[in-house]
């Protein structure tokens, strides 16, 4: 429930403050944009091991998985930012074309005001931190609302950033959906929601009562191909290990695969032997118990085989799964799995592989396993994700100046380096000219002098 002071929720006291902050305009100066992300730094850095135990809390994970999948990538995002901010914050010259000479064009990034965060449990750092560096970096005031559902990390996140960063621009507002919703009746200058996409659209609809700009980071099912030319076993090591990390709660992490019939039993004899392998090396539990049952159940009804998926529900434990050739049909095949879960289904070739892709809603990230470029290139052609990975996964979103986001029911906008800068900056035209050269043929009525040289110089 959201408190409630002296008949205002704190919510819409939060958000006049952080309105009030942005409007003294403080946040456009860099040297302040670069004390927030330098604060961040140190918060990341001096409190890791608290960071760390928030998270074995909620998810049971190690602090080497922390610190490999919520610090480094937002420490490594501070640091490109720290060393691209003048460049990216300064005005963009643009070319006049003839017929707009004499004059200079610009486009500058402004700061877009107060921005809100909606973040997703799963890596409950790095999906409230990274946007946050790229929004302050572009000079707004942030509000983070941390998911209920990773709450020792949302508690820490809530004590711990107003002492590393400006307090009065910064706000963490923790909360379940009821927060979420009286955050999201008030006006936004941009709204970035990291989730599911039955939120995604409750969120862009009430984005739409002010017209408020969104970013939604939303999910899906990351297909990965395998081609009869892959290097097998380094195709199954790898996919073993991108559906282990954070047991396979992860938005990028590979939801199934289709490989080529020609090298199923090969593929499927290394996938088993590596999955085992980095199941039995990764802690992470299941994080709740709804999440639990709704993962027990999609491991019936599917009519494929099961290899694996050893649990319990007392202590949220679940082995990685594999199952064979389900039908394409049951809910395993048709909701997004979130969790250690891994269906291989057999395709005739190639062909069939890209028409099972293609025929679903474009998913966030593509993998894609083969020797060949030829193959890359038909398969980028006749594709379309939010990202395609080839002979490797979950990297592509380590890569500061890729964008990271999705495309249709996968999300819209994206964010990371620049890419992040610009979502959380309004590209302003700025056109200025000069008075001295006024000529009146550039006014009508146009003479037939003035319409040859307009219709040459203007078209
Ligand atoms: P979720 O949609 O249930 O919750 C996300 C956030 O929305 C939470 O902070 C929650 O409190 C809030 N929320 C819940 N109900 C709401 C409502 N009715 N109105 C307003 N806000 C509400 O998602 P989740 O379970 O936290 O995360 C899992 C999903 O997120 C998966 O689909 C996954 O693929 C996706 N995800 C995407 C990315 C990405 O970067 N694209 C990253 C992580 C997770």
């Amino acid at each position: 429930m959201t408190a409630v002071v002296n008949g205002h929720s704190v919510v819409g006291a939060t958000v006049t403050r952080l309105r009030a902050t942005f409007e003294a305009g403080r946040t456009r100066s860099l040297t302040w944009r670069r004390d927030q992300l330098e604060g961040l730094h140190r918060l990341l850095t001096e409190r890791e091991s608290d960071i760390a135990a928030a998270l074995e809390a909620d998810l049971g994970r190690n602090a080497m998985g922390t610190f490999m999948g919520d610090i480094a990538p937002v420490t490594a995002e501070i640091t490109h930012t720290l060393a691209e901010l003048t460049s990216w914050a300064a005005p963009r010259k643009v070319r006049l074309p003839a017929g707009q000479q004499p004059g200079k064009a610009r486009v500058v990034p402004t700061p877009k005001g107060v921005v809100l965060v909606i973040g997703a449990w799963n890596f409950p750092i790095l999906l409230t931190l990274q946007p946050a560096v790229s929004a302050l970096a572009a000079g707004n005031t942030v509000v983070l609302k941390p998911s209920e559902l990773a709450p020792a990390t949302a508690a820490l996140l809530a004590d711990l950033l107003p002492r590393y960063v400006d307090p009065a621009a910064v706000a963490v507002v923790t909360g379940d959906a009821a927060v979420s919703t009286s955050l999201l009746a008030e006006r936004f200058d941009h709204v970035f929601f990291t989730g599911s996409d039955r939120v995604g659209r409750i969120v862009l609809e009430a984005c739409a009562k002010d017209l408020t700009p969104a970013t939604l980071e939303l999910g899906g099912k990351s297909p990965v191909i395998v081609a009869r030319d892959a290097d097998l076993d380094v195709a199954a090591r790898r996919i073993a290990w991108a559906k282990s990390v954070n047991a396979g709660q992860a938005c990028i992490a590979p939801d199934y695969v289709l490989v080529e019939d020609a090298v199923r039993p090969a593929f499927v004899e290394r996938l088993l032997h590596h999955i085992e392998l980095a199941g039995q090396a990764e802690p992470t539990r299941i994080v709740s118990e709804a999440h639990f049952d709704r993962l027990d159940g999609l491991l019936s009804g599917h009519g494929g085989e099961v290899t694996g998926g050893a649990r319990e529900r007392a202590t949220r434990r679940f082995a990685p799964a594999v199952v064979t050739d389900p039908d394409p049909d049951s809910p395993l095949m048709q909701e997004e799995i979130f969790g250690p879960v891994l269906p291989v289904i057999a395709v005739p070739d190639l062909a069939s592989a890209v028409r099972f892709v293609v025929a679903r809603p474009h998913p966030l990230a593509l993998y894609l396993f083969t020797s060949s470029d030829a193959t890359v290139e038909r398969v980028q052609d006749l594709t379309n994700s939010g990202s395609f990975c080839v002979n490797h996964l979950l990297y592509q979103l380590l890569v500061p100046d890729l964008p990271f986001g999705g495309v249709g029911a996968s999300g819209i906008g994206s964010y990371h380096g620049q890419h992040g800068f610009d979502t959380f900056s309004h590209l302003r035209a700025v056109l200025q000219k000069p008075t001295a050269i006024d000529p009146s043929f550039a006014y009508p009525p146009y003479g037939p002098g003035a319409q040859k040289l307009l219709r040459r110089v203007m078209g």
